[in-house]
């Protein structure tokens, strides 16, 4: 089951775009891509990408302004690719709200370690607090935010992509409801008519893949009608 971080990849130049494809897909991540602003924000909005690498000369409007434009309703983290030595670009590119930028050309040791770093910073709670801690546990759960695994005793438990962005963004919210749509929001980034059920469906396949039987409350609480904690419970030491 792929469960990997998903990256996006925006870039008009198919060389360099392939490039950074190779480099991140060969470091374990999954890679979509969009030649122009246009293609990225259709793909940007269909698949919920955990981060952005965005060239800021692309053909149709200006990479500037189309963090701009991403920023009105999402804050994924983006990282700025960018020819231009201007540091006035750069200035322009953080200030809109863009996490971080790499200057081409770049060392694919430079590239990865802006995108660990891009990742890390960006987990934060409902309050915006950054999260330091890289591994959080209740009972016999552990959930590894650097590799995306979460154990149970000794067992992998396998969540899709989506399963395990929301139980992530529950720990890190910890002994907090979260209501349905602070989750459907932070998850799919927009609520329609049919976002509850679709919440609902995942949670359910959580629930089951999590071993908890129709009730039970063991990891995650189901306030109904309202929204879903995950509960803080610290395992005893025999
Ligand atoms: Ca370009």
């Amino acid at each position: 089951m792929n469960n990997k971080f998903k990256i996006l990849v925006v870039e008009d130049d198919s060389n360099i775009c392939n490039i950074v494809k190779t480099i991140l897909e060969t470091n374990g991540y999954q890679v979509i891509d969009a030649n122009n602003a246009s293609n990225g924000k259709t793909v940007f909005l269909s698949h919920r990408p955990d981060l952005m690498i965005l060239d800021l000369g692309l053909p149709d409007i200006d990479g500037i302004d189309f963090i701009k434009n991403i920023r009105e309703q999402s804050d994924t983290p983006i990282i700025v690719l960018s020819a231009r030595t201007n540091e006035a670009d750069k200035v322009m590119a953080l200030d809109m709200g863009a996490n971080d930028y790499v200057t081409k050309p770049f060392g694919t040791d430079e590239l990865l370690a802006r995108v660990r770093a891009t990742l890390r910073d960006n987990r934060r709670n409902a309050n915006g607090e950054k999260i330091s801690k890289t591994k959080f546990t209740t009972r016999d759960m552990v959930i590894d935010y650097e590799y995306r695994r979460i154990t149970i005793g000794n067992n992998d438990i396998k969540l899709t992509q989506i399963e395990y962005n929301i139980v992530e963004l529950l720990s890190i919210n910890a002994g907090r409801v979260l209501t349905y749509s602070e989750i459907i929001k932070k998850i799919w980034g927009y609520v329609d008519s049919g976002s509850i059920k679709k919440l609902q469906v995942n949670m359910a396949n959580i629930r089951k893949k999590l071993g908890e039987t129709p009730g039970e409350n063991k990891y995650i609480s189901n306030e109904l009608g309202v929204g879903y904690r995950m509960n803080m419970i610290k395992e005893e030491v025999n």
